[in-house]
């Protein structure tokens, strides 16, 4: 019998996730299927006593459940469990495994550009779930700090603090007080929201160099003027895009157990189909 896979969230009609997974159902000739289906804030319990009824093999989870999915699973891996949100889930005979792949995700496009991590700068802009996916991949990749800039101070402390617990030196503060500082790290990232709506870059770009790596994980639109900016620097650019890829290659792998065809997703995502 055929597999079946699905996002949840809310919106959800603009999720990329299917047209990137069925990409690789054709690629690979898989008899799979992966669909959109919307469960609105205060209706996830039933959503998933429904995903089970008809035996889904696995979904994905976006915005507003990340969070409260972790209630509902029989089974957390450990990338789950450090992250405190989950974005995949294994369904095995009714048993609900949840992982987070958003981590490996975000590392996946510095890994594949054999850029070293370790002992390295990084500027954070955001203190929300996504940010804290990339706080976990710095820690794990032995970051000397890690400064978190966020408009509220208080998230940016709370996920300070967070990285503290995880071994990684950090410090918060106010997107504002950024000023001229970007030059002083090797690694800047915007994981704040700012961008989806064509808003200009959060922080001034001035003075950093051809070894700057910046990262957006905006992926729509894919050249925010947070990358432009960078652009017009010499820096190099990577795009959210790659990390959208890099944790559904990693999902595709959780519940296929066979390498993914990253080309074909890429293309599928890229409209290059
Ligand atoms: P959250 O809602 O958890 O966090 C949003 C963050 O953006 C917070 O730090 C918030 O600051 C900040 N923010 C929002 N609006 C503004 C604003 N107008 N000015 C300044 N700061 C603002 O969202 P996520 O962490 O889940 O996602 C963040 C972004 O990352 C989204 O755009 C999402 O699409 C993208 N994303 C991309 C992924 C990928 O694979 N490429 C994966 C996951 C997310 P405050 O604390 O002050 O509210």
């Amino acid at each position: 019998m055929g597999k079946s896979f699905a996002v949840i969230g809310d919106p959800i009609d603009h999720s990329l996730s299917p047209n990137i997974h069925s990409a690789a159902f054709r690629e690979l000739n898989l008899d799979s299927s992966y669909i959109a289906y919307r469960i609105p804030v205060g209706e996830l319990a039933e959503g998933i006593e429904g995903l089970k009824k008809i035996k889904i093999d696995g979904f994905n989870i976006t915005i507003p459940h990340k969070v409260e999915m972790m209630k509902y699973l029989d089974k957390i891996d450990e990338s789950c469990s450090l992250i405190g949100a989950v974005n995949t889930v294994k369904n095995m005979d009714g048993v609900l495994k949840g992982y987070n792949t958003d981590m490996d995700g975000f590392l996946d496009p510095l890994k594949k550009r054999s850029i070293t991590i370790a002992n390295k700068k990084v500027l954070l802009l955001g203190a929300g779930g996504a940010a804290r996916a990339i706080v976990a991949g710095f820690a794990k990749e032995k970051a000397k700090s890690i400064t978190i800039a966020n408009r509220t101070l208080e998230n940016a402390e709370k996920l300070s603090e967070f990285a503290k617990k995880i071994g990684l030196d950090s410090n918060p503060i106010k997107i504002e007080d950024v000023g001229d500082s970007a030059k002083d790290y090797d690694f800047i990232i915007n994981a704040t929201s700012i961008g989806l709506k064509n808003e200009l870059s959060p922080i001034s770009l001035k003075g950093i160099n051809e070894k700057t790596i910046v990262y957006d994980i905006v992926y729509m639109p894919m050249n925010t003027d947070f990358i432009k900016k960078a652009k017009e620097e010499g820096a190099t650019v990577i795009y959210g895009y790659e990390m959208l890829l890099g944790q559904a290659v990693r999902a595709f792998e959780i519940w296929h157990g066979i390498e993914a065809p990253y080309n074909a997703m890429k293309k599928a995502l890229l409209g290059g189909v």
